[in-house]
């Protein structure tokens, strides 16, 4: 029950209840995946979560990012990117010229792996087809996969960050723009490094700018 109460607090918050025409559909199909989520016990990660993660954002965004999986701030509060690495998260989106409720963030899994570790794969492939719903649903312009987990794990392939970021993929005909996962900043040691990761990330999201202007 207090889960329905959060799902129907998070869909006030982003001003559902306005929600008009071409996007009761949409808003009502993003209503049943988020429910499903809430209850989902088809893979081990739902036992050692505290809350459930499944997203949050506009119902018509521009841009979808992803992360690999809800880490312990996200977990202690049912809401992806709100740790450190969702400020700079924030920071980024909101250089682009967009805020967290004009895009739509989500997660490749939708519990917390046991102290971050990486998404197992029979963990990925319970949850992925959430994550494929969501995309079907809100059809974004362009989906930005931060890091090489969410990368990978939404492609189907094993290719390197380091290699592939900046360049474009596709997933079901939407362009995909990967880029490094924000904590890859927060590892960095020197101001340097620092900056230059920045910066990347920042040409990568100019694309992502390019794109929708397209
Ligand atoms: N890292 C992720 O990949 N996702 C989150 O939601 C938070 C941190």
């Amino acid at each position: 029950m207090e889960e329905i109460k959060e799902i129907l607090k998070f869909y006030q918050e982003i001003g559902a209840e306005f929600v008009e025409g071409e996007y009761r559909d949409t808003l009502a199909d993003l209503e049943d995946v988020t429910r499903e989520i809430m209850h989902c016990t088809k893979c081990e990660l739902h036992k050692s979560k505290k809350n459930y993660v499944p997203g949050e954002g506009s119902i018509n965004p521009n841009i979808m990012f992803i992360g690999e999986g809800p880490g312990e701030t996200e977990d202690n509060f049912g809401r992806p990117f709100i740790g450190k690495a969702g400020q700079l998260l924030d920071r980024l989106i909101t250089k682009m010229g967009y805020s967290r409720e004009t895009v739509f963030i989500g997660n490749i899994v939708k519990c917390r792996p046991p102290g971050n570790r990486d998404p197992l794969k029979a963990e990925v492939e319970a949850c992925l087809p959430y994550l494929v719903r969501q995309i079907e649903i809100l059809s974004p312009k362009v989906i930005v996969c931060l890091g090489k987990v969410a990368m990978n794990k939404l492609l189907g392939t094993d290719y390197s960050i380091m290699r592939e970021r900046g360049k474009q993929f596709e997933f079901q005909g939407i362009p995909v723009l990967p880029t490094f996962h924000p904590s890859y900043i927060l590892h960095q040691q020197t101001k340097e490094a620092i900056s230059k990761a920045k910066w990347d990330m920042w040409h990568d999201m100019e694309k992502v700018l390019s794109l929708i202007r397209a």
